[in-house]
């Protein structure tokens, strides 16, 4: 049999935790080599000592504790800085147990110590590392999204932004289903499956994302497994907002369905003319025979002829030439073609032009389509009839002013300054293209297309032209 004694002393050298005993009042009775080597002091230098190993701000703490053992709780296991004789501390996991005698009394307490100050300083430098992380990530122009197990963990300020939100607690701890369109889940749950298994950004894939106003929005998200920067592996997303990129296609298949329509345009009227041309040439014939009421379709002829040169001269292919043109003949083209439209919506047209006004260098057509498209918009904002004040004013010899006023419904507040912007529109069968192709039209002019309005009292469109650029 091997003493007791001896197993216990060489148990106590051997340990690679440093060993403690205290007597109840704190007073060092023993130590062995590891707690020597962790604090720097020698046994001869601790023993009869009071808690020479805990910082004085920590003494309170550890008599408390001792009396909670005393009392007869279990052992306690805890992270606490201990001191070394130079004076420097360390990090410590403890085990403090009550050493109890054979009537059941508490008579002093072993404390085990280990060194976990390597484990600090990892968990130091991760934190660290996670923080500049997120930093990165928080000012990424890319929006960016960090979720585990489909709970957001982290989005950065410009996915904030793009789902109309400036606070990143709005998302936090919610999870990423809740701002996608509900018929994309399947798609996105398969993709995030994929996602563990590669070591690379998935392809890019398109879904649309709710906003925290409800809207949705067009985007594709491409994302990765990302398992060493943070404390937990995550999935960062990046997400791309393809709202403009959809509104251009858009407006790319809008313009050709509208280039289509124009040169049908330019067939259809040219198919109208030639029967014209022989309707008029009998009409001719029979007005020679004074017939009754030749005169009368003899006008109306001419005027469909006006309407449909006019629609041949829109339909054109738009050329870039510039040529001084008169305004007034301009505008009176202008308001020949749309009297139909004006008598149609019971609305006058007055026209008011300062004499000397000089001729402009412009692209007549472009500058037609701008009126007709002005004049159009003030007719059709009075459904119950009204007048449209079109004046020409001279501006100092340098510019024309150009003014359609119209006593029309008016534009409420908020929806001035979505004017201008593609496919904004309020008509059941309007294209919202009018006003931006106008204001397009006229600063490549370089002019200017300004609109004042007030809701119910009417609209004024003013538009100045230089003479010279
Ligand atoms: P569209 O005429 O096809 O709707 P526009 O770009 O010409 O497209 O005009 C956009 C919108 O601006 C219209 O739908 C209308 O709501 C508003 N608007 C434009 N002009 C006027 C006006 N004179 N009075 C009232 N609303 C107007
Ligand atoms: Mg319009």
């Amino acid at each position: 049999m091997i003493p007791k004694e001896y197993l216990v002393n060489s148990f106590m050298q051997l340990t690679s935790d440093g060993i403690v005993i205290v007597d109840v009042n704190g007073t060092v009775l023993e130590v062995n080599r590891k707690f020597e080597e962790l604090h720097g002091w020698t046994r001869d230098e601790v023993i009869g000592q009071v808690l020479p190993m805990t910082p004085d701000q920590d003494k309170e703490d550890v008599f408390r504790l001792y009396r909670s053992l005393i009392n007869g709780e279990q052992s306690k296991n805890f992270e606490a800085l201990k001191l070394r004789k130079d004076g420097s501390t360390f990090y410590a996991n403890v085990a403090v147990s009550p050493l109890i005698d054979n009537e059941g009394t508490v008579i002093g307490f072993i404390g085990v110590e280990r060194d976990i100050s390597e484990k600090k300083k990892a968990e130091a430098e991760l934190l660290e590392r996670e923080q500049q992380f997120k930093r990165l990530i928080k000012l990424n122009p890319e929006p960016i999204v960090l979720h585990k197990d489909g709970i957001i963990q982290f989005m950065n300020d410009a996915g904030c932004l793009l789902l109309s939100s400036l606070l990143e607690e709005e998302f936090k701890g919610k999870s990423i289903y809740e701002f996608l369109c509900p018929s994309d889940k399947p798609l996105v749950i398969k993709r995030l499956r994929q996602v563990k298994r590669s070591d690379n950004y998935t392809d890019f894939l398109e879904i649309k994302m709710k906003k925290l106003d409800g809207t949705f929005i067009d985007v594709e998200v491409s994302s990765i497994y990302v398992h060493k920067n943070l404390g937990f592996p995550v999935v960062q997303t990046v997400i791309r907002d393809l709202s403009e990129r959809k509104k251009s296609e858009e407006t790319i298949i809008r313009s050709e369905k509208l280039s289509l329509i124009g040169q049908l345009a330019a067939g259809i009227a040219h198919d109208i003319r030639n029967p014209l041309t022989s309707l008029k040439g009998f009409l001719r014939l029979l007005m020679a025979k004074n017939v009754d009421y030749v005169d009368v379709m003899m006008e109306e002829l001419e005027h469909i002829n006006y309407v449909v040169n006019e629609f041949m001269s829109l339909a054109k292919p738009q050329t870039n030439d510039f040529n001084a043109s008169s305004s007034r003949e301009l505008i009176k083209s202008v308001i020949s073609f749309l009297q139909p439209h004006a008598h149609l919506y019971n609305v006058q047209i007055q026209l008011d032009m300062e004499p000397n006004i000089p001729s402009i260098n412009c692209n007549p057509d472009q500058m037609k389509q701008v009126l007709i498209n002005v004049v159009k918009n003030a007719i059709e904002s009075m459904p119950s009839g009204g007048a449209i004040k079109i004046v020409f004013l001279n501006d100092r010899d340098q510019s024309l002013i150009i003014r359609i006023a119209d006593e029309g419904i008016g534009i409420a507040e908020e929806s001035l300054s979505q004017l201008g912007e593609p496919f904004f529109t309020t008509k059941t069968n309007g294209t919202g293209l009018g006003l931006m192709v106008c204001k397009r039209i006229i600063e490549g002019h370089g002019g200017t297309l300004s609109i004042h309005s007030q809701i119910n009292q009417g609209t004024t469109v003013e538009i100045t032209l230089p003479y010279r650029r």
